[in-house]
């Protein structure tokens, strides 16, 4: 039988690490049983790791091994087991994919060997895991980004916003991709902490709301007027000059600063929440709007959140997605609506998929909607025309 692939158990209780262990060795994984997290983390671990994690330990317990596996960047999918009630196992799987990690099933202990062997079998059938370009898109080196900053070959796809009460365009978010001359496209995902560990993102980010501002301006000359957001780091919110950079940018193409948004991720302004401070009210001085990004997956603490000159508010997709199946997500959503408009902030859902979905946001008096149910992220000539056939 062919080695599938590394899969680790790590569950305090021996009896429990090495049955699962053994199981998933003899349908053909290559399997190591640990009882600690330290020792798990030890490991100089291979690409594409299934890690069978318990929840319950004594040591770093599964919550703190998530947090843990999301701030090393370890490239693994999960497999959650615990001897708690369900909702534990529920809260634990949508913390770890608001982290991006592949939560793959939740099992509940005592564990039918049967069931977890099908679990493991359906990860066979999973063909992005195996994929090839994941692999290939994991070897980028640092100087290839470089180079691909140089020669503009990063391009920016825009995806709508719609006003949910009006069903007015409100405008687009940009979202950075790689046309890389051998590989094809590469997303975001796969070079983002890439120029973020070099430090490759402040150029990186340069270049993205220089095209940003760029189009803002060909579109006017379309008559089309829009404003962009742009995604920003947490390390180009420290960079003092940041502000001052920019006004520059958008002076030398005569474009207003109302019309560009920045969109920092909640967890990024917490992280840096006294440098990043200065950082945002200058740029709201100076005209900007300010999005604070992926709401509901940080630790944002109120007087935190009312001292950041935001004006509007982005709730995670993995909340969005799921909120008419998950009573938990819905009682999140409707937090953040609560809370955006109580600080006088504007609220966009992202991923909204659905008309379920989008009528639902509506009742709940959510501000605006992004999401494949009005439109993919598209090339900048594919948006005129997306306006165009819409009316
Ligand atoms: P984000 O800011 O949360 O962007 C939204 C992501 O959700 C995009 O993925 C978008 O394609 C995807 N999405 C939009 N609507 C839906 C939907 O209805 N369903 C689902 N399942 N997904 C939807 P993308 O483009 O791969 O970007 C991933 C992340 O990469 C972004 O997440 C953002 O954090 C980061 N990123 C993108 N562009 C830039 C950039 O220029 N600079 C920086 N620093 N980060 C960027
Ligand atoms: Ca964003
Ligand atoms: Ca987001």
């Amino acid at each position: 039988m062919p080695i599938k692939s590394n899969l680790y158990v790590l569950d305090d209780d021996p009896q429990y690490a090495d049955l699962l262990a053994e199981a998933a060795a003899k349908v053909g994984w290559r399997s190591i049983s640990e009882q600690s997290a330290a020792a798990f983390f030890s490991y100089d671990l291979p690409k594409n790791v299934i890690l069978v994690l318990d929840l319950n330990m004594p040591e770093m317990d599964g919550i703190e091994v998530i947090r843990t596996i999301a701030q090393r960047e370890i490239d693994l999918q999960l497999i959650l087991i615990s001897g708690f009630d369900a909702r534990v196992l529920h809260s634990a799987q949508q913390l770890a994919e608001a982290h991006n990690i592949k939560v793959l099933a939740c099992l509940s202990k005592p564990i039918a060997i049967q069931e977890f062997i099908k679990t493991l079998d359906r990860i066979k059938l999973n063909p992005s895991f195996h994929g090839k370009t994941a692999d290939e898109h994991n070897s980028i080196s640092a100087e290839e980004l470089v180079r691909a900053i140089k020669q503009h070959q990063l391009i920016l796809y825009y995806q709508p916003q719609i006003n949910i009460k009006t069903g007015v365009f409100k405008g687009v978010e940009a979202l950075v991709r790689w046309k890389h001359p051998e590989l094809g496209m590469i997303f975001p995902e796969q070079f983002i902490s890439l120029a973020e560990r070099n430090d490759l993102i402040d150029q990186l980010t340069e270049e993205v709301i220089t095209i940003a501002v760029e189009q803002s301006k060909h579109w006017e000359s379309e008559s089309f007027i829009t404003t962009i957001s742009v995604n920003v780091s947490a390390t180009n919110i420290t960079s003092l000059c940041l502000p001052e950079q920019l006004k520059k940018l958008t002076d030398k193409y005569a474009i207003d600063p109302k019309r560009i948004t920045l969109e920092i991720t909640e967890s990024a302004v917490m992280r840096e929440l006294t440098s990043s401070l200065d950082v945002l009210n200058r740029l709201r001085m100076k005209g900007f709007s300010l999005s604070i990004d992926d709401f509901g997956t940080g630790y944002s603490s109120l007087s935190h959140l009312y001292q950041a000159p935001f004006v509007e508010l982005k709730i995670d997709r993995h909340f969005i997605m799921r909120m008419l199946d998950d009573t938990e997500a819905m009682v999140i959503v409707k937090i953040c609506i609560m809370l955006a408009h109580m600080l006088g902030m504007k609220v966009v859902a992202e991923g909204v998929e659905t008309q379920e979905i989008w009528d639902k946001l509506e009742l709940l008096g959510c501000d605006a909607a992004q999401g494949y149910f009005i439109a993919k992220p598209m090339p900048a000539n594919d948006l005129i025309k997306w306006k165009r056939n819409r009316h």
